[in-house]
Order: structure tokens, then sequence, then C-alpha cells
């Protein structure tokens, strides 16, 4: 209830507005000299540092947030949090109605309960039945947008999920899945490379709403989904339920029927034919969930203006995803996703802010929300810009950037101007590996960075990698933890991305 009674003040005059209405305003652009000497410039990239990093992560991955789910109270305070920050050096906001948020609809569900998942296996010469149920994250979640109740039937192969006439392909046909539960591969049979245009036509399949929505057309009570993560972005449906199942479950749902999961995808994909089947086997699929459609979601936007009047509409955009999983019953603390690209901007947006460097183009720092429920924020925020889409002259995307020794800069080769600023500044000051890839985001997209790839701005989505390997997954789920976080890379692109930023608000 309390809640609910949070997202209705939210909806009707969002609270946080009212929060932050009351912090000082700035109404003064910083003084700005008109040459800033390299000394200047390299004593502000100095006052990043690695520890103030690792205490945003630190802060944002701790249980106070709740996992920030997009719309839940423990988001809104992570936004309220960010928010105080950027007031604080001096930032002034860019959300609507002379606030620091940009809310738009966003349901959600909460995830109360693991759940059960259970095989129920029948003991040869008896009718009894054997119960073996599975262990939360071990073996399974459940469903992030699952809804409550308990669904226990034979389970049926479905393959990927789709029917496509078009592509002369149907993964239920001649199948009886009324009732019962779909085991279900994500994605699609085809890869974007090396045949973009085949990829193309089946794009539309491989979004997870639409793969539970043809489920629920074929009369199916549940999804035993191959996808083993816990994943926000999905539809609910009001009477199914699902569960992510791991490589055990996998394997005990696949054992006795005489064939081979991974020949079966294979035969699936190399010849583009389906290879649905029933599995003797039952499961029972359990779930406490609640759903919110009234959810509303918010962006948190926050203005650097340049000097240049004549400029002020080619912005330079640093954003990053605030929001994580929330609590699939227990708390996905997203350290590295994405705590550590919000830290990186916080670090960018303080030295920017205090560093008295001088931009004459204007700087847009926004922080999105429910990145994780299928890039809504972005794709809002591009939808509704608060500088023209046109004229940004670059986008600086942070996803996942807590963990590793090595810099990507994703689709950074695809526009020179910016890679070469990457590259210089690389170079010449923070030194680290930078690798620069070309990408036009042709699959569904999954990081923010894709909607503005997609409306022709010139975008750059930083990430890291080479981080020691540890015994057990960390991408959504539980582990995403500050301990796995190397603050040293953070400080690092935090500096680079604050020259670059220099560099091209200037030129
Ligand atoms: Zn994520």
């Amino acid at each position: 209830m309390r809640q609910i009674a949070a997202l209705r003040r939210a909806a009707a005059a969002p609270a946080l507005l009212a929060v932050l209405a009351a912090l000082p305003a700035f109404a003064q652009a910083p003084a700005v000299p008109a040459v800033a000497g390299e000394e200047k410039l390299l004593a502000a990239m100095h006052s990043i540092s690695s520890h103030p990093l690792l205490g945003y992560v630190a802060e944002l991955a701790s249980p106070k947030y709740q996992g920030r789910l997009t719309g839940t109270p423990g988001y809104d305070a992570a936004a309220s949090w960010a928010a105080r920050l950027l007031a604080g050096w001096g930032l002034k906001p860019a959300g609507d109605r002379g606030g620091w948020l940009q809310p738009f609809p966003n349901p959600y569900t909460l995830v109360l309960s693991p759940g059960e998942l259970t095989l129920q296996v029948p003991i040869p010469g008896t009718r009894e039945v054997l119960a073996r149920p599975y262990v939360y994250e071990k073996e399974y979640y459940p469903g992030s947008t699952s809804d409550s109740g308990s669904v226990t039937s034979d389970v049926v192969y479905v393959g990927y999920g789709i029917t496509a006439p078009e592509l002369g392909y149907d993964d239920y046909a001649g199948l009886d899945v009324k009732g019962k539960i779909v085991l279900m591969e994500p994605e699609v049979p085809v890869a974007p490379d090396p045949d973009v245009d085949l990829f193309l036509k089946w794009r539309p399949y491989s979004f997870h709403d639409y793969k539970v929505q043809n489920a629920v057309k074929h009369g199916a009570a549940g999804l035993a989904y191959n996808y083993f993560i816990v994943n926000p972005n999905n539809v609910f449906v009001k009477g199914f339920v699902s569960a992510a199942i791991g490589p055990t479950v996998l394997a005990d749902l696949f054992a006795g029927s005489g064939k081979k999961h991974d020949e079966i995808v294979q035969s699936i994909r190399s010849t583009r034919k389906p290879a649905s089947f029933p599995l003797s086997r039952t499961l029972t699929i359990r779930t406490r969930t609640e759903y919110h459609a009234e959810g509303i979601g918010a962006n948190v936007l926050a203005l650097l203006p340049g000097s240049d009047a004549a400029l002020k509409d080619e912005a330079i955009i640093i954003g990053a995803h605030l929001d994580h999983l929330g609590m699939s019953d227990q708390l996905m603390p997203g350290a590295n996703d994405n705590a550590s690209g919000v830290a990186v901007l916080l670090g960018v947006a303080q030295a920017l802010a205090t560093g008295g460097i001088p931009l004459k183009r204007p700087v847009l720092f926004v922080l999105f929300g429910a990145e994780e429920q299928g890039v809504k924020g972005s794709e809002f925020y591009v939808a509704h810009p608060v500088v023209p889409n046109a004229r940004v002259k670059a986008v600086i995307n942070l996803e996942s950037v807590g963990r590793g020794e090595r810099i990507g800069a994703g689709a950074a080769r695809d526009y020179p101007e910016l890679w070469n600023a990457i590259d210089q500044n690389n170079r010449k000051y923070v030194h680290r590996q930078v690798s620069g890839t070309s990408s036009q985001f042709v699959a569904r997209p999954r990081q923010d960075a894709a909607h503005f790839v997609w409306a022709k701005m010139p975008t750059v989505s930083f990430g890291t990698s080479g981080a020691k390997p540890v015994p057990y997954p960390t991408y959504h789920t539980t582990k995403d933890d500050v301990d796995l976080i190397t603050p040293e890379i953070m400080e690092d692109l935090a500096r680079l991305v604050f020259l670059t930023t220099v560099e091209l608000a200037n030129k």
C-alpha cells in the first residue's frame, strides 16, 4: 500500500520534484575564462579520483535503493540522491517543469518471493511422484514479469517460440500447448552477422514480449525460458506464469527424450526448420508477484550551460542508466550494471562543473530510467529531447564500466571526429587499451545508445572488459556487487570522458 500511495503521488505531481524544488537554484552559468591552459585542464582531470567513484557505486548498490527498479520508491530515492549531488555542484535541472525529472509511463512488476520451480518425477512401477524442487539462483529465477500463480503441467519444447508465416516458419505447428508450460529459447535462429538483411526479417520475433504473447496466443499457461538471468524486460500477462531456467533444469527436462538440447538448437539454426516436440516431463512453476500498471518512471536531466549562445543547441550528451532489476525477491545490487556508469557520469559532471574549464557548448547529463525494462527511458528521451536531436554534437553513453582493465568504445568508429577525440586524448593522457568498434545496433536494442544511433546522433557507448573471471555468473544476478568493481578503470574512463567532452564542447 505504501508503494502504491507513493506512486500515486509521483503520478499526480512527482514527489521528487517537490523535494528537489527546495534545493538551491544556480541561476548563473559558471564564470568561464577565455582560454584554459593545459595545466588547468590536467588539474581538473586529476580531480577525478577513484575513491568517490567507488563510493557512489557502493551507495547505489546498497539495500537502501532496493535494486533501483524503475517505478519503485527505491528508484525514486536513487534519482533524488543523484539530483542532489548534481545540484550541489551547480548543474541546472533540465527536466519537466523546471525540475530534475522527465517522467514517463512505466508499468512494472515486483517479485515478492523466490516462488518455486519443481520437477515432478514419476517413480517407476508406482503411482507415486517424486518432487525435485530447484534452488533459487543456482538453478532458476522466478520470471521477473510473471503473474502470481501456480501451474503444474506437461512441458512442450517450442524452439524459439516463433510463428512467422511470411518466413514459412512456425514453432507451434501441429502442437497442442493449451494449458501447458512451453520451454523456449531467447532470440531467433539467425544472427545479425553475417547476413544483416536476413536477420532483419527475423528481428521482430527476437523480442521477449513477442515470445510471451505468442505463447499466450497459442493457449500456453506458463513459460520455462532458457534465458537464465533476472530480466524485467518482458510483458506482464494476467494469468501467465514464467521462470528463467538454468542448465540443470534444462538437462532434466531433456533427459529421457532421446534428444540432445544443443543438437536440436543447432539443427533449427542450420536448417531454419522448427524441431518442437512434447517433453515427457511435468513441471510446477509457482510465483508471487505484484503488477503495477500505473507505474511512472523518470529520467534525471541536468545541464551545464555553455558560454557561446550561438552553440547552445549543440550539446554534448553524457548518459548512463540509473536503474537495475529491483528485488527479484533478493537484492539485485547492479554494481557494474550500471551503478558504475552512473559513478563515472557523476565524476565527469563534478569535474566539468567545478574545474573552471571553459565550455562553449553545453553538456547535458541524462540518467536513464527503465533501461532494464527495454531501454524505455532513452527511447522516451529521444522522442522528447530537451536539446534538438539534429544538432547534438555527440552522445557519450556509459554502460557497465566498472570491471576490468580495457575500454571498449562501441559505435565510435562510425564517427571520426568523436573517435579521434577519444583516441587522441587516451594516447596523450590516459594510456589505457581503448578499442573502437562499429555498431548500428541492428538487433533488438540492448543499450540506451541504440536510440541515439538510430536518431543519427554521433554516439559512443563505453564499456569495460578484461576482469579476472569469478566462478559464478555476475550479469543480472545477485552477485553483481561492489566487491567485484575495479575503481581504477572507472577513474581512467571518467578522465577520458572528461577530456573528450572538453575537446568536443570547444571545437
Ligand atoms: Zn542490465
